[in-house]
């Protein structure tokens, strides 16, 4: 039986042109990129360029990336990082909010360089974390939202912005969100589940204008920390295939990619972090080989990646990455073009097996090769999309449901819920994504299945 992908939401196939290039660095250039000898050196160079080429996709300058084992990882990083840096700063200045009620500290009153101890931080958090603040979006991926509960967990308060009924955050709640505690505000680029695309540019403006109002016009030069309160992070892990990631054009302080999703090796993410260079002022990191005073590292050790990761590179990740980018760079129109070309064909096809059939999320945001259906139907396991899944996939053709599930059992979609479905809608969602391999044949095969399977199950 021939058998048709349609999961490239999941995991991609690695990119022959990808495999090739890892290839020498399971043998023959094995070397840790830590060591003084040559094999270190041919591998340290290797991630040097590997890099390079990743920031110059990305127009930021290689110091600027993170090299992380997943993008949940790099999620992680950006939202436990930016907390702990947070509590950081509060112990040694005594501010953590806006010090017009508190009278400025001047950071040379305490020393700068009295770093506390992880335990010290953790009991100190609980003093101060009631004052800091997160804003996320109600639909991000799990690595963000189950990350914000551990957050909550530890005293932090977290705002779940909701989204319209077609998915897209509400800017006004975000602007009606920001405070003085509020250090960081996560959104992402692209949903996994319904593909929407948020208005990233826009969502910078709001939190651009009111840093201005709030922070750069009130604050002296030397709360150069608090003047980058709120930083903005957001995860493109969706988005890189098919839209632009360029940070400067984005205008975020941090981003998310993942390798697997963009044709290239499993177990390597990163995270861009803005330098604090470019950040206001100048974050000091002195004697300090860990994360920078806005980020603190979540793993430590070696202090590899400047201190923001620690742990031997992997070499073969990081090169194949980098090739996943490259072609991802070249490939980026012409493929944003024919799959929205096979996507509306497709969506015409279905609604001619039954025209109740609807997408989820909205039409014109949307990724290029996301689809998620409601398919109402009577005899489906209380509207769950569990017996389609696996009827197509008997039937040669793997999909997702729209809803996390696990062991047969499935739970409502949370971002199909927060557009406002019931229960038993945000069970029913149908996840079909295209990719690179998907053309008009495939997507016939899968329009002749779903016309018999539709009326069965
Ligand atoms: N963020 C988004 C939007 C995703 O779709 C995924 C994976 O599906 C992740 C983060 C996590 O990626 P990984 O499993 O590579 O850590």
């Amino acid at each position: 039986m021939k058998r048709h992908y349609f999961d490239y939401a999941a995991s991609t196939p690695v990119d022959p042109a990808v495999v090739k290039v890892m290839a020498p660095f399971w043998g023959e250039k094995f070397g840790n990129p830590g060591s003084l000898h040559s094999f270190g050196q041919e591998a340290s160079a290797a991630v040097f360029e590997a890099r390079d080429t990743i920031a110059k996709s990305l127009g930021c300058h290689y110091s600027e990336i993170v090299f992380t084992g997943s993008a949940t990882e790099a999620n992680n990083l950006a939202l436990r990082g930016a907390s702990m840096a947070a509590r950081l700063f509060s112990m040694r200045t005594g501010v953590v909010s806006l010090p017009q009620r508190t009278a400025p500290t001047a950071l040379s009153e305490k020393s700068p360089l009295a770093t506390p101890s992880f335990s010290e931080l953790r009991s100190f958090s609980t003093k101060t974390n009631e004052r800091l603040k997160i804003i996320v979006s109600a639909i991000e991926h799990d690595s963000v939202l189950d990350t914000a509960r551990e957050l909550e967990k530890e005293g932090v308060e977290v705002v779940y912005l909701p989204v319209s009924k077609n998915g897209i955050v509400d800017l006004k709640k975000l602007e009606a969100a920001l405070d003085d505690r509020t250090i960081l505000v996560s959104i992402m680029y692209a949903n996994n589940e319904i593909g929407v695309i948020q208005p990233i540019k826009e969502i910078v403006q709001v939190i651009s204008k009111w840093k201005l109002e709030n922070r750069k016009n009130k604050l002296p030069i030397t709360n150069y920390q608090l003047q980058n309160y709120p930083l903005f992070h957001t995860d493109a892990v969706q988005a890189f295939n098919y839209l632009n990631c360029n940070v400067n054009d984005l205008g975020v302080d941090m981003l998310t990619l993942s390798s697997q999703k963009i044709y290239g090796p499993k177990g390597i993410g990163l995270l861009y972090i803005k330098s604090p260079k470019s950040l206001v002022g100048q974050a000091k990191v002195q004697g300090q080989k860990s994360g920078s005073d806005l980020i603190y590292p979540i793993i430590t050790g070696g202090g590899q990646e400047r201190g923001f990761r620690s742990g031997t590179e992997n070499v073969t990740g990081i090169v194949g990455f980098a090739k996943a980018v490259e072609l991802a760079d070249k490939l980026r129109e012409k493929e944003s073009k024919r799959l929205s070309a096979l996507r509306e064909y497709f969506l015409k096809q279905v609604k001619k097996i039954n025209p109740k059939i609807e997408l989820n999320g909205d039409a014109e945001n949307r990724l290029p090769n996301n689809i998620n259906l409601y398919i109402p139907a009577k005899g489906r396991n209380k509207g769950s999309a569990q017996d389609l899944v696996i009827a197509l996939d008997m039937a040669g053709f793997a999909v997702s449901p729209g809803s996390a599930c696990s062991a047969r059992v499935c739970s409502p979609s949370h971002v199909l819920k927060a557009l406002g479905y019931s229960d038993e809608k945000a069970m029913s969602g149908l996840r079909i994504t295209f990719g690179r391999q998907t053309d008009k044949k495939s997507v016939d095969a899968l329009l002749r299945a779903l016309d018999k399977l539709i009326q069965r199950v």
